[in-house]
């Protein structure tokens, strides 16, 4: 009798101990199917967040030309659409409306929206846009470029883009393919200012005395590194020392054809500033460079100009050039924006001095 008692109180012992057991598991189901559905929940919701970002990018991208995109602009004009997305209204758009109604116009915006926005400093979208709106071209107005070779050359280059900066000026850098790896920077503000770089190859050699692959190497070399590091196509070519060859012979050809090859242009110069002639003065290049017409008697509209950011005094010379040029009407474009205005467009492997 003693011994049932304490056996049946054991029972009652382990029975409750099993209760409370099955009680503990069937709470910590509940807590633990609580907790995977708040995650559950929580998922969900940024799955939705992750999805509407994406779609969200995936609208702006098509909006805005990507690195890849702008940078294979130019070469296929005939291959791109006729009119860019109707972008979303925002408070400020990405692009002004192009000033110009044509493929290589448009392709142009693109690839200054592309070069501003990576490597320009403007504070904000509305900064960025006022800064596309002012280098904005009207085709029917006076227009000339200006080319500065043998850089980037610091401290002359950086000098040099603080005038440009504060005359609100773009120009064209024709630069050597060796130089750049050093001065990426000095690339970037170029780039981010709006302005346009060339190939001067890449170690300043004279391609006349070249063979045809040294030629590819030098020149081709360049244009790489350009891609390489900044998604940028050259599309000009200035030969060192003005030397492509004399017309008919071998070695202009072999040139002509390799500009065809990597789709370049080659630009000569209307007016020499005589920067590199060690007795120039500033005041010399100011005067030559604004003299209404030089020794062939051509006038200012539509040349290309020719100087060195290598030189302290073609950066005070510029002080005075830049604003007087703008006060004469002039707009300063590229050498690329100035040929494809003129009425003989910009052609891979044609020879120009001049646009007109
Ligand atoms: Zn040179």
């Amino acid at each position: 009798m003693e011994y049932d008692r304490e056996e049946a109180r054991r029972r009652a012992a382990r029975r409750r101990a099993a209760e409370k057991r099955k009680r503990m598991r069937r709470r910590r189901l509940t807590v633990l199917g609580a907790a995977a559905l708040i995650l559950v929940l929580l998922i969900a919701g940024a799955v939705s967040l992750i999805v509407r970002a994406v779609r969200k990018g995936r609208q702006a991208a098509a909006l805005e030309p990507t690195a890849q995109a702008a940078a294979t602009v130019t070469a296929t004009a005939a291959a791109l659409p006729t009119a860019l997305p109707t972008p979303a209204p925002t408070a400020v758009p990405a692009t002004p409306a192009p000033a110009i109604d044509a493929p290589w116009y448009r392709e142009r915006m693109a690839q200054l929206y592309h070069n501003l926005s990576s490597y320009g400093n403007y504070p904000d979208a509305a900064a960025l846009y006022t800064a596309l709106e002012e280098m904005q071209i009207d085709p029917n107005g006076k227009m000339l470029a200006i080319t500065f070779d043998d850089g980037p050359y610091p401290p002359i280059t950086g000098d040099l883009l603080d005038v440009l900066e504060a005359n609100h000026a773009r120009a064209t850098f024709f630069v050597k393919g060796a130089y750049i790896d050093a001065n990426k920077d000095l690339i970037r503000r170029e780039l981010g200012l709006g302005c346009e770089i060339g190939n001067h190859t890449t170690n300043h050699e004279d391609l006349e005395k070249l063979s045809p692959s040294e030629r590819r190497a030098t020149v081709g070399g360049l244009n790489d590194k350009m891609q390489a590091l900044f998604g940028y196509r050259v599309h000009l070519l200035r030969p060192p020392y003005i030397s492509y060859g004399k017309k008919g012979d071998a070695n202009r050809e072999d040139i002509v054809a390799m500009a065809r090859e990597y789709e370049l242009a080659i630009v000569n110069h209307t007016r020499s500033s005589h920067d590199s002639h060690e007795d120039y003065t500033a005041q010399m290049m100011i005067d030559r460079i604004l003299a209404e017409k030089d020794e062939l008697g051509r006038g200012l509209d539509g040349s290309i100009l020719l100087f060195h950011d290598k030189y302290n005094k073609t950066v005070e010379a510029m002080k005075v050039i830049l604003p007087a040029l703008k006060q004469q009407g002039y707009q300063l474009v590229t050498v690329s924006e100035l040929l494809s205005c003129s009425q003989e467009g910009l052609n891979w492997g044609w020879i120009y001095s001049k646009a007109d």
